[in-house]
Order: C-alpha cells, then structure tokens, then sequence
C-alpha cells in the first residue's frame, strides 16, 4: 500500500521527527500553521477517524498522553494549543492516515468551521 505517512514511519521518506515510541510517531508539519505544527500519527495505518474501533482506541488515548507531553515541552501547556484532526473530504483530510495536528505558539483562529 503506498501511504505518504507509513513511508515517513518507515525513513523512507525524511521527516523532522518531534518523537517516537512503539506506537505513536511526531514530526514536524512540512507546511506550518503556526509557530507549533506537529502531526501525531498512530504507526498502525489507520485512514482517518473512520476506522478506530473498540479494537484499536487505545493508541487514540496515548496519542493525547503525547500531545500533552509534547505541549508541556514545547513550551505551549500554559498558553493553549489545539489539537485536531481531519476527517474525510468537508474536513479538508489530504492524507489518509490518521494524524493529530498539534497547533500552538500563537493566538488561533476561534473559528472552528
Ligand atoms: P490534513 O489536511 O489534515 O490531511 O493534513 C495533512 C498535513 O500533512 C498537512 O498539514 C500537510 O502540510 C502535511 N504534510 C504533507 N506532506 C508532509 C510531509 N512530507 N512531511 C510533513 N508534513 C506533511
Ligand atoms: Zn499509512
């Protein structure tokens, strides 16, 4: 399967890796929204939100323990930050493997929609 983000996991393809454990990978977003853009991925290829299951949930959770360990240090724990992710076409998704936008370092964009 050609994935854009399993080849990233795999070093296949570079990427400015924030962090790494079994199951999660963080690395910087190649086109930043703000002053802090990380994409935290579950390595399992999952294509979006769409496919978590009973089954897999539990990397969702740890994705947020690490977005909250990335927040804290990368300085933005304390002013706020966002994290979001994209689901399907009226959400904007361009790549089909499930991420986290991690953003923060400046005021965002109240608006959600
Ligand atoms: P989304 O629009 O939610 O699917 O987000 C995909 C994100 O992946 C965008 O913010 C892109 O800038 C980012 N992106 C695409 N290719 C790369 C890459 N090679 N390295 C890092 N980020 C990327
Ligand atoms: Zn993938």
């Amino acid at each position: 399967m050609d994935c854009l983000f399993c080849s990233i996991i795999k070093g296949e393809i570079p990427s400015t890796k924030v962090y790494e454990d079994e199951s999660v990978y963080a690395f910087k977003d190649i086109n930043p929204m703000a002053p802090v853009h990380v994409l935290i991925i579950p390595k399992v290829h999952l294509s979006s939100i769409n496919d978590v299951t009973v089954e897999n949930s539990a990397v969702i959770a740890h994705i947020y323990e690490v977005a909250a360990k990335l927040a804290k240090e990368l300085g933005i724990d304390e002013s706020g930050y966002r994290v979001v992710s994209n689901c399907g076409a009226d959400a904007g998704q361009t790549v089909f493997h499930l991420h986290f936008h991690l953003l923060g370092g400046k005021k965002l964009n109240v608006e959600m929609c």
